[in-house]
């Protein structure tokens, strides 16, 4: 099998928790929803679909959201038992939740130790909370920040609109992760979606500010990627590739892939971005 691609961002969860309404939004969305949802219940169907785009190694995010999405903290426990299955191969994403938690320390140590999580997701237009709202008290996201960095586990915070019923997007301005980056200088970033579609540029420059930020790509149909970021080919370096699937109105994980390697960019800069730095970010 000829493996090019590590996908950092695929909501494989534990979407048999998710409320009702929401699951209708994903029904009308997504036309693989029901093969989703195989795949979450059975990793299985998961690989093969991994093996069919040519995917060596995937982001599994997962994100605590009860009140908006009925994601409770237990998809972390989720994702800890699906990674098991194939170590190699999946790369569990999981989260402490700002508003939702008493004690986000010993929950962080939950995660990065017993529970093997890699990576923190943070979904402020979903989680109700700037990426930055602890320079205004927030002191549980601090804690889960300094955390993170302590364990040397990335971050990847969601940035760019949500089309979910009750999503505010307010919060989905990635500038607020200029104090993040600030404040956590040891701690790797990912700027998901890159903002799109509205603030580009936001993160074009956090991503050249930041030697810890990165770029992550998914959410953005390949096609319009370089007229999101007409100057991608030089932050080919920082710049980690995902597909979103299966988010609202993304295509297959092949179709999303087979869009990238399309793009007329260089094929250093397309190894770069599908392969190598992300083995740089989880080894
Ligand atoms: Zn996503």
């Amino acid at each position: 099998m000829d493996f090019d691609a590590i996908d950092l961002h695929v909501h494989i969860t534990n979407w048999r928790m998710l409320r009702p309404e929401m699951r209708e939004t994903m029904r009308r969305t997504q036309k693989q929803f029901e093969e989703a949802l195989s795949a979450c219940d059975d990793p299985r169907v998961f690989l093969r679909l991994m093996d069919e785009a040519g995917i060596e190694r995937a982001g599994l995010i997962n994100y605590v959201s009860p009140d908006l999405l009925g994601f409770t903290f237990e998809v972390n426990e989720w994702v800890s038992r699906y990674a098991r299955q194939q170590p190699d191969r999946f790369i569990a994403f999981g989260s402490v939740h700002p508003h939702f938690t008493t004690d986000p320390a010993a929950e962080m140590d939950l995660l990065c130790g017993r529970l093997g999580i890699r990576a923190i997701k943070v979904h402020p237009p979903h989680q109700f909370v700037f990426s930055n709202e602890y320079v205004r008290g927030e002191e549980n996201l601090r804690i889960i920040y300094a955390k993170a960095q302590d364990f040397g586990v990335p971050v990847t915070i969601h940035t760019g609109t949500s089309i979910f019923p009750g999503a505010r997007n307010k919060f989905a301005n990635p500038m607020d992760i200029d104090d993040v980056a600030i404040d956590f200088p040891r701690l790797k970033i990912l700027i998901a979606h890159g903002g799109r579609p509205l603030y580009m540029n936001e993160s074009f420059f956090l991503v050249r500010r930041f030697q810890n930020v990165y770029l992550e790509i998914s959410g953005i149909p390949p096609l319009k990627l370089l007229e999101y970021f007409p100057r991608l080919e030089e932050i080919a370096d920082k710049t980690v590739y995902g597909s979103d699937w299966p988010g609202p109105g993304v295509p297959s994980l092949k179709a999303v892939l087979d869009q990238f390697k399309s793009l007329p960019i260089s094929d250093s800069a397309k190894r770069k971005i599908l392969r190598e730095n992300a083995l740089k970010i989880f080894p």
